[in-house]
């Protein structure tokens, strides 16, 4: 069985997307590839030529242009303007990043995911109506802690700082028992939102169903109690 396939979280995204990348640095190159390779149209943006050849001749975007994103003008011209999705992957230049999510924010854009380097850059992201700010290297961290502690858990979706939804790799603990056995809103304060019997999921599972040692299942709850899952 293909684990990919089976992601729960992945299946819920939105077709047909479009997405414009601005800075082609290290992190909004990963964003853009990313993208790429999961087949979404994507437009890498850099002021920097050299940055924007390499996009196109590394391929990974669909289009790239280079282009100053403190300017209104060139950002309207290059069609910014009209993307479901702009990601401001400028990190490291305060003023040029503020600039260019105000730009985007003003011009219409529906949803803009701004990189921050600091707490006071992140603030100033939010002012301007970034809708989504990220602290990549801060998250990055975060993240290894709960994978080297929690390895069976595959992928989470973090609803608020507290809260989540994560996809797991059944214990053998959990193994041939049922979820009303396991009780797991009583003794976990978790609530199992699907449990995947080899091919596809079963949304809202019936409480007899049993539990198989790594099939997946899909967990909301607060960090805190996902935590004392035995996994
Ligand atoms: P990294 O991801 O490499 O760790 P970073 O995301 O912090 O670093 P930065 O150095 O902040 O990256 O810059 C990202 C990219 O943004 C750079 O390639 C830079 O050329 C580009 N950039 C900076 N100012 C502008 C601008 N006004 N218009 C378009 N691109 C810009």
């Amino acid at each position: 069985m293909n684990l990919k396939s089976l992601k729960f979280l992945n299946n819920l995204r939105k077709e047909n997307r479009q997405f414009a990348v601005i800075g082609l640095g290290r992190f909004g190159r990963a964003v853009c590839s990313s993208l790429h390779r999961m087949g979404y149209e994507v437009l890498g943006t850099d002021i920097d030529e050299k940055l924007v050849t390499q996009a196109l001749t590394q391929k990974i975007a669909s289009h790239a242009i280079q282009l100053d994103s403190t300017e209104p003008e060139s950002l309207k011209e290059a069609g910014i303007f009209e993307m479901d999705t702009v990601i401001v992957a400028i990190g490291n230049y305060l003023q040029e990043s503020i600039i260019t999510t105000l730009n985007v924010k003003e011009a219409g854009v529906n949803y803009v995911v701004a990189k921050a380097s600091s707490e006071i850059h992140g603030k100033l992201l939010q002012r301007v109506g970034a809708d989504h700010v990220v602290f990549p290297e801060y998250e990055a961290g975060c993240a290894l802690a709960q994978t080297l502690t929690k390895p069976a858990i595959l992928e989470r979706f973090e609803l608020d700082p507290e809260n989540s939804i994560v996809e797991i790799l059944i214990p053998e603990e959990f193994h041939g028992k049922t979820l009303a056995q396991l009780e797991l809103r009583g003794r976990y304060g978790v609530i199992a939102l699907a449990v995947s019997n080899g091919d596809k999921f079963v949304i809202n599972p019936d409480p007899q169903q049993k539990l198989t040692q790594g099939l997946i299942m899909v967990i909301i709850g607060s960090n805190k109690n996902i935590q004392r899952l035995p996994i």
